[in-house]
């Protein structure tokens, strides 16, 4: 079968080893020149362990992390700086980096048949049995392929900042009255933190200021402290507004969602790559069983994944906050920004 990955991020690029392990030779493209990643600190849920143990990678990063509750020799999660997993992903592996996939290919059917594709050299067409959308939230190849994408905006926004310093623990998460929450994670080079906050745009959020955060988030979640107050710049917090994204059908032929394109969880779940990583084992099996038919493979590759996703989807906190009865409001010093 030609496979053409669209998009070299963590899932297409595990999905491009765990299938050359299982004897074939995907086309991974890859926008972003090799060894391209944003720094930051990254929890590998243990949703994404068995993909990454088979190609090598898990005991290679591990010692580079913080354990997340352990338990003996493994842990709930590792968090460890991103760079490391990539690049351990995406060490001796083919790629066609700097390279977009621009156009899909369709028959007189409506079935997708390849991809054109924009490099330096111009634009080349590469024909496919199955193109993998593995090319994130945005995703191009989605839209073209004409698979609904669903955003669901949250009702809160989130406030989160990255410091260099590593904090007392590697990870804590507190609710608040409201059902808001307040997390951080710690690596060995650094932490960041997030919480939930009023949609009041980034002005607002950050008006109170460096100390007015430190202290806040001390306060709230003391086993920060030191990450916290290891920021040196207002620029280091950001505000964002997430959305949360299901996709009610994950191939037609010819193409299939994986990753961050098919879905993306709210962000106190820490869970959108393991399940990423997941969908391209399933895939990478679905596909080596049925080497000869991409329906069946896509078909298959459903039927054994809709159950593990699909709950963690409907049950996604950001979806329904759990409150205590009655309670609505934030705590005192809880909201953000501060009410006086
Ligand atoms: C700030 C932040 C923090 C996060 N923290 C965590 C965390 O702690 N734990 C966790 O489990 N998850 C976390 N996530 C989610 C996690 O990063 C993703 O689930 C994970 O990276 C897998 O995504 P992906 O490979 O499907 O997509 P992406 O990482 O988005 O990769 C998509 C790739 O496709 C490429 N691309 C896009 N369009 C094209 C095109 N047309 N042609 C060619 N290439 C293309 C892009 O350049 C990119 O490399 C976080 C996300 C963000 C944004």
């Amino acid at each position: 079968m030609n496979v053409v990955i669209a998009g070299g991020g963590m899932v297409g690029l595990t999905l491009g080893r765990l299938l050359r392990a299982r004897g074939l030779e995907p086309v991974i493209i890859e926008r972003m020149p090799g060894g391209a990643y944003i720094p930051r600190g990254y929890m590998l849920g243990f949703q994404g362990y068995e993909p990454l143990k088979e190609i090598g990678v898990l005991d290679e990063v591990w010692p580079e992390g913080r354990e997340i509750a352990p338990q003996g020799s493994s842990a709930v999660a590792v968090c460890v700086e991103v760079g490391k997993v990539i690049h351990a992903i995406a060490h001796d592996l083919p790629v066609m980096y700097e390279h977009s996939v621009k156009e899909l290919r369709f028959d007189d059917s409506g079935r997708v048949t390849g991809v054109v594709v924009e490099g330096p050299e111009g634009e080349t067409e590469i024909p496919s049995d199955l193109v993998v959308a593995c090319d994130g939230k945005q995703s191009r190849v989605r839209d073209m392929a004409g698979l609904e994408a669903v955003f669901t905006e949250l009702p809160e926004a989130e406030l989160g900042w990255m410091s260099t310093a590593p904090a007392e623990t590697s990870f804590s998460m507190a609710y608040m009255s409201d059902g808001g929450h307040i997390g951080h994670l710690s690596w060995p080079q650094g932490s960041g933190g997030w919480r939930s906050c009023s949609k009041v745009g980034a002005e607002a959020a950050l008006a109170p200021g460096l100390d007015a955060i430190k202290d806040m988030w001390s306060r709230l979640l003391p086993e920060s402290s030191l990450g916290v107050h290891g920021l040196e710049s207002i620029e280091q917090v950001r505000y964002s507004e997430p959305e949360l994204l299901t996709t009610p059908e994950w191939w037609k032929p010819g193409v299939v969602l994986i990753g961050d394109s098919a879905h993306f969880f709210g962000p106190e779940t820490g869970i959108s790559s393991g399940i990423g990583l997941g969908d391209a084992h399933a895939l990478a099996e679905a596909i080596a069983q049925n080497r000869d038919d991409p329906d069946a493979a896509c078909s298959s590759y459903v039927t054994w994944r809709a159950p593990v996703v699909r709950p963690y989807e409907a049950m996604d906190p950001g979806r329904q906050r759990i409150l205590v009865a009655g309670q609505q409001q934030p705590g005192p010093g809880e909201a953000w920004p501060p009410a006086d």
